[in-house]
C-alpha cells in the first residue's frame, strides 16, 4: 500500500470503538484511567489501567510502527522520554557511540545523566566512517545516530553506519524526527530502532508533545531491548495522555502532504539564501554543494522541511534577522505549520558548537514566496 494510503487509514485499524452500535468515522477518545473487569476476572479487549496500556495509544503505536515498517511502537509524553527509555535498558558499563552533531537535550541527557550510571559515550563524526568503527569497543551496545541532525542537517550514511555497528554487535538507533517516515525509512536501510519526537512533524501543529520509539521486526526475535524499553515505559510512567494519542491520530493522515509540501518549501527557501550576498553558508542536504546531498538523495525521498544559515557576521547580526522576521515566528521547535525561526546557539549550552550567526528554519506550509519575501525584507537589516 502506498504510504499516503497507510497515512489515511492506519490509524483506525485498532479502532476501540468498534463493537458499539454507533460506528464514529473519526475514533473516539477513551479518557478513563481504568478498565472494568468482567465477572470471571478478565478483561474485555485486555485494557486494565491506563498507564499500561489505553485504546488510543494502542492504536497510535501500531500506526507509527506501520508507517516506519517496524514491528513495534512504543509511546511516550515526550522524544525526551523515549530517550530515556532506551538507555535506561541498557547495562552499567554498555557503551554508547553517538553523534557530535546530535539534539543537544540527547547529548545533555548522555553527559549529564547517564555517565553517572555507567554507561560511557564516545561522540564522533557519524558522517567520517572511519572513526566510526575507530569509536567502537567490544563494550559498545548502541550506535546512535540522527539524520538530518539537528541544528547544521548533517547526513549520516544509515546503511553503512547499520553495517559496521552490526559487524561489531552493537545495534543501532536512528533519531528520525526530522526525516519523518515519509521521506526516510531507517528499518528498511537496517537499522534497529527508530525514535521520534511526535512534538515535531507527526503532531505537525504545534499543540503537544510526545515521543515514540519503533522496533524493527528481527530486533524482536531474541532481543531483550525492545521488552525493557517496554517495561521502562509501563513502569516509569512517561506516557502520552489519551487526548494527545488522539490528536497525533488526527494529524498523521496530512503527514505526508504536509512533509512533501515542507520539503518544497524549504528547497525553494535554501536556493534563496545560497544566493543572498549576506548569507555565508546554507545548511540544507537538498542543495547539490551540501557535503550529505548524495547520501541524502540515496536514503531519503525529499530533503526535509528544515534548514539552517548562518549570516555574513556574529551573534548581534543572526538576532537582528530573526528579529525582521515578520512571517516566522521567533520560537524554538519544528514540524508545525507555521514557519519558525530560532538562534540556536542561545538555547544550547555554550559548548555546544552552533555557530552564532546560525539561524534554524522550520518551513511551514504558508506560500514559499511570502516566506523568500519575508527573509528577504529581514536580512535586509544588515549593512
Ligand atoms: C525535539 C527533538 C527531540 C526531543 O523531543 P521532545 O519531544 O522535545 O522531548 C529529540 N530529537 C530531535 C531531533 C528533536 O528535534
Amino acid at each position: 500500500m502506498n504510504i499516503q494510503t497507510l497515512a489515511v487509514h492506519a490509524g483506525h485499524q485498532a479502532e476501540p470503538a468498534a463493537e458499539e452500535p454507533i460506528h464514529p468515522v473519526a475514533p473516539a477518545i477513551v479518557l478513563s484511567s481504568t478498565f472494568q473487569r468482567n465477572a470471571d476476572g478478565s478483561y474485555p479487549g485486555g485494557y486494565l489501567y491506563s498507564q499500561i496500556n489505553n485504546p488510543n495509544r494502542a492504536a497510535l503505536e501500531s500506526t507509527i510502527a506501520r508507517l516506519e515498517g517496524g514491528s513495534e511502537g512504543i509511546a511516550f509524553a515526550s522524544g525526551s522520554a523515549a530517550m530515556m527509555a532506551v538507555l535506561q535498558s541498557l547495562r552499567p558499563g554498555d557503551h554508547v557511540l553517538a553523534p557530535l552533531a546530535m539534539y543537544y537535550g540527547s547529548r545533555t541527557m548522555l553527559g549529564a545523566i547517564f555517565q553517572q550510571w555507567g554507561l560511557h559515550t564516545t561522540f564522533a563524526p557519524m558522517d567520517d566512517l572511519e572513526q566510526v568503527r575507530a569509536a567502537i569497543t567490544p563494550a559498545t551496545r548502541l550506535v546512535i545516530t540522527e539524520t538530518p541532525s539537528n541544528p547544521t542537517l548533517r547526513i549520516t550514511d544509515l546503511r553503512q553506519v547499520a553495517s559496521i555497528a552490526h559487524a561489531a554487535g552493537a545495534l543501532v538507533l536512528c533519531d528520525n524526527t526530522w526525516g519523518t517516515p515519509i521521506l526516510q525509512r531507517p528499518i528498511e536501510l537496517g537499522v534497529d530502532l527508530v525514535l521520534h519526537s511526535t512534538t515535531k512533524y507527526l503532531g505537525g501543529h504545534s499543540d503537544l508533545t510526545g515521543g515514540c520509539i519503533v522496533a524493527a521486526p528481527k530486533l524482536n526475535e531474541g532481543s531483550r531491548l525492545t521488552e525493557s524499553i517496554r517495561q521502562c515505559q509501563v513502569v516509569g510512567g512517561a506516557v502520552p495522555s489519551p487526548f494527545d494519542c488522539w490528536l497525533l491520530l488526527r494529524s498523521i493522515p496530512t503527514l505526508p502532504l504536509r512533509v512533501r509540501a515542507q520539503s518544497a518549501g524549504a528547497a525553494a527557501v535554501a536556493g534563496f539564501l545560497q544566493d543572498h550576498p549576506a548569507v555565508e553558508a546554507v545548511h540544507y542536504p537538498g542543495l547539490p554543494s551540501h557535503p550529505g546531498h548524495q547520501i541524502a538523495a540515496s536514503q531519503m525521498e525529499l530533503f526535509g522541511g528544515m534548514l539552517s544559515f548562518q549570516v555574513a557576521g556574529h551573534r548581534a547580526e543572526a538576532m537582528a534577522v530573526a528579529a525582521h522576521t515578520k512571517l516566522f515566528t521567533r520560537a524554538t521547535s519544528l514540524g508545525g505549520v507555521e514557519s519558525l525561526i530560532e538562534h540556536r546557539a542561545s538555547v544550547e549550552p555554550p559548548n555546544s558548537g552552533t555557530p552564532e550567526s546560525l539561524l534554524r528554519l522550520s518551513i511551514g506550509l504558508e506560500h514559499p514566496d511570502d516566506l523568500i519575501a519575508d527573509l528577504e525584507q529581514a536580512l535586509a537589516c544588515l549593512p
